[in-house]
């Protein structure tokens, strides 16, 4: 809004729209659900100006997942605003100010474009500013938008006026409950409505008091949504929890705002001016937690995620009590309970959640040899619902399955882990020997898909009904519901967050909830299985060879290797590597959601993403100190042609004698004129140009010897520090990646010019640090050529790292294996091919047509069948 921020009206003013729209983006990532624009300004053509910023918004896919707030006091401007727009949008205003005519005659356009509106509580006398008028006004335009005007109920929202409190006058005072209570009428009276309101406006007189302006908001708001209030516009980065809102500042805010006493006001703006020594009260509190009664300390410990104490804790707990069970369903139950709720209405992250339930494993620890005791002497027969989760043969990735584990055991299931690489037998034999109660599978690379697919054909065969999840990157809602549900009886959910398998599990398995959320499921996955197809069939593909005569023919632009052949790394330090990792995708695994750095000042986010962060780094430090984890890697530079769609790797120079050959997939989706149907060979000048050209390829790991360092936190039952040591594992592999590639640009293949090395990099200390890539730049692939790996959407079909392995004998000279999927074992590797054309680039192949899967089979030596079975993603058409 460029009235509400400052900057924002500065770079639209400047035209400087890619900052713009970060900020749209830092709102997205911050967690709001609808993102507000407002380009109302005197010196701006505000129509144009919201055309171009929506348009620039509907590119940016972080950005556009969320719905667009037209918000103008200007009905051309909104106007504009929707015809641009994709998707449903909401319409910030429309009201009774003008009069009824104008008024329907706005609702009927917004219902053409097919939007939502709010509705302000307006109308000709102007401005509701009780509780009678609100409801009189927002009754009068409900009745008029949806019984004149035929307009949705459920798309109208209403804002009955946030009011600013606190402001000295009395007549103010009531603002705040009559917003509260209006709201409330509202829900109960005029249904399927919703009811919106501009929060900061509520606290407009402590501007620049920032600490207690939030406090406002959160407690505002904390009393409004329990009214009803579905929506509201706030700064999503600006949020404090009401929870965490320091108890004498917050009788007071409360007092104001819900009008408790004549002085309130008064009384906060004395407080509001003391508020800056805060920081030494909170800390004096930290550490009076030990005084208090032992069932507090551990759930305060539990809470906070303090293993420090746990074991004296419990112990002196377990003298207490009558027996070692009543601690852990007393206190420790209570404790993890409240972490449930408070993750669930998201006041809690998931490293916090897998903090605590370190503590809680703890705990139970030191109980657990009482508990057998007692139970030697009476049978104890109750027990929790059973979770059995295994990763699937072939693969061997499962950070997000730990941590489903980790987040279930917290929800009081009993949670059977197997393992990885689990061949269905084992599983089937599994669900059995542990009577459970569902299962959950995951797999991370493509072949899984195909894996679950089979494992629950065979549950079918053998008449199991336990409901089953499906988790891990590339599975979707769309594979689950056209390939897995239709082979199952039983309920099939995709769930692709860990914090989402707690309501799904509960739902899945409560009786009472049950019937409902599989019936709703199944009607979800029938509807999403008939626009599948419906979508298949719109889509238009060139036959292989009409998209073979529209390939990129691209000028031969050749580099010679400063050192061809193969290269081994093998000294490789933890320490070397650091500088490399690109820390977002680690805060991803963590589910924290937003980029790096800036996370860390993130209102949501921060807190969490600086302690993380810090915990991290410390293991890092570990790692490198103890040399936990082993590095290895590999890469190589051959003479290479394309000879249609493959590439033929030569044995030597002369170029007379086929080592290995490559084969790549071409586009086949219909295009725009002027555009190549692309396949990896392009960027290798073809055997027909006389060229002598290169490919690389390469190959790294930093998970050799994880599965040690794994065990000894299992056995210390500090999931945390392993599911740590996981993700760390990863972000040093890709840095061994980001790291290599950069080496083979400058010195093996030698073809990068030196202004363009790492700032780090010390063979040149002649060049400006200010003209030199940094790690930001090498994240964002501001350098010449591309690594491509096999799985990824330029060459999805996995099978190739086979003939990639073979080229560089890779299990040899890393360690690293494959597994019959062709996943990389340990999980913590990398690899791909290097190009340096400077045209090329990463493009997603799409789907492809039969004619090329019997080409690509032929050319590889493979059958049909099976090589529709590696392909069976990209796909156009369906199979046996
Ligand atoms: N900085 C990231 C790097 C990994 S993702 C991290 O630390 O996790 C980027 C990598 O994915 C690329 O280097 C490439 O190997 C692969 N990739 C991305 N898009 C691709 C595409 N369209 N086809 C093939 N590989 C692709």
């Amino acid at each position: 809004n460029v009235t509400g921020s400052k900057k924002f009206a500065r770079l639209i003013k400047e035209g400087n729209y890619d900052e713009a729209l970060s900020i749209a983006r830092q709102q997205v990532e911050s967690g709001a659900q609808v993102i507000d624009v407002n380009v109302d300004e005197g010196m701006l053509d505000s129509e144009k100006v919201m055309k171009e910023f929506l348009n620039l918004i509907a590119s940016e896919p972080e950005i556009s997942r969320v719905p667009v707030m037209i918000d103008s006091s200007k009905w051309s401007v909104i106007e504009s605003g929707l015809q641009c727009v994709q998707g449903k949008s909401i319409v910030n205003s429309i009201s009774l100010k003008e009069g009824a005519e104008l008024f329907k005659e706005r609702a009927r356009k917004v219902l053409q474009y097919g939007a939502a509106t709010v509705v302000m509580a307006f109308d000709e006398q102007g401005q509701a500013d009780n509780y009678q008028r609100r409801i009189e006004i927002c009754k009068r335009a409900y009745d008029i938008l949806v019984h004149e005007v035929g307009f949705p109920p459920e798309d109208i929202i209403f804002d009955p006026n946030v009011l600013t409190v606190a402001t000295g006058i009395e007549e103010h005072n009531n603002y705040a409950i009559d917003f509260i209570e209006s709201a409330r009428w509202i829900k109960q009276n005029l249904p399927y409505a919703k009811v919106s309101g501009g929060i900061s406006n509520v606290s407009f007189s402590f501007r620049g008091n920032e600490p207690v302006r939030e406090a406002m908001h959160a407690a505002f708001l904390y009393h409004a949504i329990r009214a009803g209030l579905d929506m509201g516009i706030v700064n999503a980065g600006q949020l404090a929890i009401y929870e965490d809102i320091e108890p004498e500042l917050l009788v007071r805010v409360e007092d104001v705002l819900l009008n408790r006493h004549t002085d309130a006001t008064e009384r906060l703006v004395s407080f509001a001016e003391t508020i800056a020594t805060g920081g030494e009260k909170i800390e004096a509190k930290a550490a009076e937690w030990r005084s208090a009664p032992v069932e507090e300390r551990l759930r305060h410990a539990l809470i906070k995620g303090i293993v420090e104490f746990i074991d004296e804790d419990t112990e002196e707990a377990r003298q207490l009590f009558p027996s070692p069970l009543q601690v852990i369903e007393g206190p420790l139950m209570d404790g993890m309970n409240a972490i449930g709720d408070l993750f669930a209405v998201g006041k809690m992250f998931l490293p916090q959640v897998v903090k605590s339930a370190r503590v809680m494993k703890r705990s139970v620890a030191c109980l657990l040899p009482y508990i057998a005791a007692e139970k030697a002497k009476n049978k104890d027969t109750r027990s929790a619902a059973k979770v059995l989760l295994a990763t699937v043969k072939g693969d061997v990735h499962d950070i997000g399955k730990n941590i489903v584990a980790v987040v279930l055991a917290c929800n009081n299931y009993d949670v059977v882990d197997i393992g990885v690489m689990m061949p269905c037998e084992k599983i089937l034999e599994a669900i059995e020997r542990e009577k459970a109660d569902l299962l959950g599978l995951s797999g991370l690379i493509t072949p899984s898909l195909d894996e679950m697919v089979h494992v629950a054909s065979e549950m079918e065969r053998l008449g199991i009904k336990i409901p089953l999840l499906i988790g891990g990157a590339t599975t979707s809602r769309m594979h689950t519901a056209v390939k897995i549900a239709p082979v199952y009886s039983g309920a099939v959910v995709q769930v692709l967050d860990a914090s989402r398998s707690v309501p799904v599990v509960n739902s899945l398995l409560n009786p009472a909830l049950s019937q409902n959320y599989i019936a709703a499921l199944k009607k979800e996955q029938a509807g999403l299985r008939e626009s599948h197809s419906s979508n298949n069939a719109s889509k238009k593909y060139l036959s292989l060879a009409d998209a073979r005569k529209n390939r990129a023919s691209l000028q031969p632009t050749v580099y010679k290797p400063l050192k061809p052949g193969i290269t081994l790394l093998e000294n490789v330090t933890v320490g070397e590597l650091r500088s490399y990792i690109d820390w977002t995708p680690f805060f991803m695994a963590w589910e924290l959601h937003g980029r790096y750095p800036q996370i860390l000042d993130d209102a949501k986010y921060g807190t969490e993403a600086k302690k993380l962060l810090d915990d991290a780094k410390k293991l890092l430090d570990r790692i490198e100190k103890e040399q936990l984890l082993g590095l290895k890697g590999v890469a190589g530079i051959f003479p290479a042609n394309s000879k249609g769609d493959d590439i033929e790797i030569y044995t030597d120079e002369s170029r007379t004698a086929v080592l290995i050959t490559l084969h790549t997939l071409r586009q086949q989706q219909e295009k725009g004129a002027g555009e190549p149907h692309l396949a990896l060979a392009d960027f290798i000048a073809s055997v027909e140009s006389g060229a002598h050209d290169y490919i690389g390829g390469f190959a790294v790991t930093a998970g050799l010897g994880i599965e040690k360092v794994l065990k000894e936190f299992s056995n210390e039952h500090d999931d945390y520090h392993r599911i740590m040591t996981q993700a760390l594992a990863d972000r040093l592999a890709e840095a061994f990646a980001e790291m290599l590639h950069e080496r083979v640009r400058r010195e093996l293949w030698g073809y990068e010019p030196i202004e363009k090395h790492h700032k780090k990099c010390a063979c040149h200390p002649e060049v400006s640090a200010g003209k030199a890539l940094d790690i930001a730049d090498l994240i964002a692939e501001k350098y010449q050529g591309i690594r491509p790996a096999a799985g990824y959407p330029a060459c999805p079909d996995h099978t190739e790292k086979a003939e990639l392995f073979a080229l560089l004998n890779a299990e040899t000279n890393t360690g690293i294996t494959l597994t019959e999927s062709f996943a990389m074992n340990p999980a913590a590797s990398v690899s791909g091919l290097y190009f340096a054309h400077p045209q090329a680039k990463y493009f997603m192949l799409g789907k492809i047509g039969k004619d090329q899967v019997e080409d690509y089979a032929a050319r590889k030596g493979k059958n049909v069948t099976e090589t529709e079975k590696w392909l069976a993603p990209v796909l156009n058409y369906g199979q046996e």
